[in-house]
């Protein structure tokens, strides 16, 4: 069974996430949402929900599994017995980023390959930092996120003012 990792931190996760996802299960067999845990980040939706979020928004998806994890991802791609890293590209910026990412976990790990999808035009402005401010900004977010994600980020919003 063709197996892959498709990390990140998720906060929250977004259609431009869920695009990805969908695309990579044509060409693995099982797609795992690796939701990183990340001390150093300050993320607005606590690891719990990140994953709880993920979960509802990939349920309709076969094939999907959601799981936490933190340390080293390599370790945890081996763990799981994947094969490969998915990892999405929207612009250059995030080139510069990834390329530094793929090549240390080449170098830690050389039998796991990192596969990046280039992403869908209606998404390549797609940011869960951006899409945050347009919440706070009271705007629609229906093209952006899964409802699930939609509901917890308003209900947040509120929260916070
Ligand atoms: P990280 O903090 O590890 O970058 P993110 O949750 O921000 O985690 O993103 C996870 C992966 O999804 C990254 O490879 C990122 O480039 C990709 N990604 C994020 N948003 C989009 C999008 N709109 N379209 C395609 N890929 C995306």
């Amino acid at each position: 069974m063709k197996k892959a990792v498709f990390p990140g931190s998720f906060d929250p996760i977004t259609n431009g996430h869920i695009d990805i996802i969908t695309r990579a299960l044509k060409l693995f067999d099982q797609i795992i949402v690796a939701i990183a845990y990340r001390k150093e980040k300050k993320p607005l939706f606590s690891f719990k929900e990140r994953v709880e979020l993920a979960k509802k928004s990939t349920s309709n998806l076969p094939n999907v599994i959601v799981k936490p994890f933190s340390g080293l991802l390599v370790d945890f791609v081996r763990k799981e017995r994947a094969c490969t890293i998915i990892r999405g590209l929207r612009t250059i910026s995030d080139f510069d980023y990834e390329f530094q990412m793929a090549f240390m976990n080449r170098k830690l790990s050389p039998e796991i390959e990192t596969v990046f999808f280039l992403a869908s035009e209606e998404y390549a402005y797609l940011s869960a930092s951006l899409v945050k401010e347009v919440a706070q900004m009271g705007g629609n977010l229906k093209d952006f996120l899964p409802q699930p994600v939609i509901v917890a980020l308003q209900k947040k919003i509120k929260k916070e003012l």
